[in-house]
């Protein structure tokens, strides 16, 4: 006799889905996902690749802007010539590329057994899904339901999107031409992180902010280094300057501040938030419980207020990263299916902004400490005196590290860096893995190297109170 599968449906496709896909189909669940725009979600198609992709572009070409420092210079093989980006086929190869990604996932959940549907889906009532595609309609049993439908920029009246002068930031991939005079409306991580893109590419950026410093939500010391670096580098940065409209003027735009202030462009780029898409989707009726910005309410294995609806990523406003939606998915299958779960742990999460330097984060923060919520020792090492960073002609940047009082735990760090990305692990692990800073600092690292920097200052906080 064969043992009856659970039946699963997954709506969305972002990475809040289909990692929780693979380990459903692996638990041996009968799997649906259901999919409005293609496979790997907003985070493949849209925000998190196609960004990525953008800013290597632009961190590419300002490496020759940064050649004639070492000693590197191009007059005589290129007399005359500069490095210039063709914004058709930079956009055309991130397209392509974020394509390939979708389609690999598809494969792979394909190979997994699981169903992949096209379509929109939307909840009749806790076990039951309507799927709509452009084959009909259909209605299925999913005794498990997990909603990853993510977010989608947030529109102002004020601010319209017209996808060619006005733009969010999933439309920016059509411009055939790189814009020449960019405002960046926004100087969060997505506003910030394109800013530098566009400025990296060649345009005269304008970043406009309505905070004191650009990044408000990060580790002050490494905002403002990466605030001094976007002036050096001519961007323009208003702080203390919010956005009231922004208007299409012929072949420009115009953005009004507050205080009437105008700036004008030959594009500007809105990046103001995100609101979650759980409208529509039946959930309300169904029992599960939203937050008042429509965010949905989960707890710590993804569980809703509606038994066997569980809910992963953007939509859910824990934290708007594709590795949290991902583990998110992936606790909400384990729980839903019996296997042995852990529940989620925003402490252990590593985030990377994708400037240059880069700025890496883990654990509690320096405004957590300032705060009194942990009781912590901090170090800040500049990189600047790193043997490895004074090769490589790395000025801006730093390693800090966090311990607890006393035992000497490490409990967080920040390293702004080239590729931070890479660096934050060894922090990432002894947070994680609870690691003494001498534990840390008693580890070889290569000579030299960056990451010669964090275990310095780990040395630096040994204690023997
Ligand atoms: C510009 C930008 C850059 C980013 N860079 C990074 C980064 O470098 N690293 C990182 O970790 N995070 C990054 N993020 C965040 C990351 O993209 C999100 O956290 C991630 O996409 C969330 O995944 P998700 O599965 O919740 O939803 P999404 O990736 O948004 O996918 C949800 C999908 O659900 C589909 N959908 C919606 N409604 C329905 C429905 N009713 N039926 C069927 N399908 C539906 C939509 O088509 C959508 O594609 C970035 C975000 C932005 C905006």
């Amino acid at each position: 006799m064969t043992e009856r599968k659970t039946s699963v449906v997954v709506l969305g496709g972002g990475p809040g889905c289909y990692e929780a896909a693979l380990v459903a189909a692996h638990l041996g669940a009968s799997v649906t996902v259901v999919d409005r725009d293609g496979l790997g979600g907003a985070a493949v198609l849209t925000d998190c690749v196609p960004s990525k992709t953008l800013i290597s572009v632009g961190d590419f070409m300002q490496r020759f802007e940064a050649a004639t420092e070492l000693g590197v210079g191009f007059e005589a093989a290129h007399a005359g010539e500069e490095a210039t980006a063709d914004a058709s086929r930079v956009n055309a190869r991130i397209l392509a590329l974020a394509a390939a990604q979708s389609h690999d996932i598809e494969q792979r959940l394909l190979t997994e057994g699981v169903r992949v549907c096209r379509g929109v889906g939307r909840v009749l009532a806790p076990g039951r899904v309507r799927i709509e595609s452009e084959s009909g309609t259909e209605d299925v049993d999913a005794e498990v339901v997990l909603v990853a439908t993510g977010a989608t920029p947030r529109v102002m009246d004020s601010a319209r999107p017209d996808g060619e002068r006005i733009l969010t930031w999933q439309q920016i991939y059509a411009l055939k031409e790189l814009p020449e005079r960019l405002v960046v409306v926004g100087s969060g991580v997505t506003g910030a992180e394109l800013a530098h893109a566009y400025l990296g590419l060649g345009s005269d950026v304008t970043l406009v902010s309505s905070r004191d410093r650009v990044l408000p939500g990060e580790d002050a010391d490494a905002a403002e280094v990466i605030e001094n670096v976007f002036r050096r580098r001519g961007m323009t940065v208003l702080n203390r300057s919010r956005m009231a409209s922004v208007e299409r003027t012929g072949d420009g735009v115009v953005v009004t501040l507050e205080d009437g202030r105008t700036v004008e462009g030959s594009h500007c780029l809105l990046a103001v938030g995100s609101v979650p898409q759980t409208a529509g989707l039946g959930l309300e009726e169904a029992g599960v419980e939203l937050t008042a910005s429509g965010h949905i309410q989960v707890d710590r294995v993804s569980r809703t207020s509606a038994r066997g609806i569980y809910a992963a990523g953007d939509c859910t406003g824990v934290l708007p990263l594709a590795s949290v939606a991902a583990m998110q998915g992936r606790i909400a299958m384990a729980h839903a299916l019996g296997d042995a779960v852990a529940p989620l742990n925003l402490r252990g999460v590593s985030a990377n902004i994708f400037t240059d330097p880069e700025i890496a984060t883990v654990g509690y923060s320096q405004k957590d400490i300032d705060e009194g919520k942990v009781d912590a020792h901090t170090v800040m090492l500049p990189l600047a005196t790193n043997p490895r960073a004074k090769m490589q002609n790395v000025h801006d940047g730093f390693v800090k590290l966090f311990a607890r009082k006393g035992i000497g735990t490490v409990v967080g760090g920040v390293v702004v860096a080239p590729r931070a990305s890479e660096l934050i692990y060894p922090v990432t692990l002894a947070v994680q893995h609870r690691l003494t800073v001498d534990q840390l600092a008693g580890t070889f690292t290569v000579y030299p190297s960056m990451s010669g920097s964090i275990a310095e200052a780990a040395r630096r906080l040994h204690t023997t109170e």
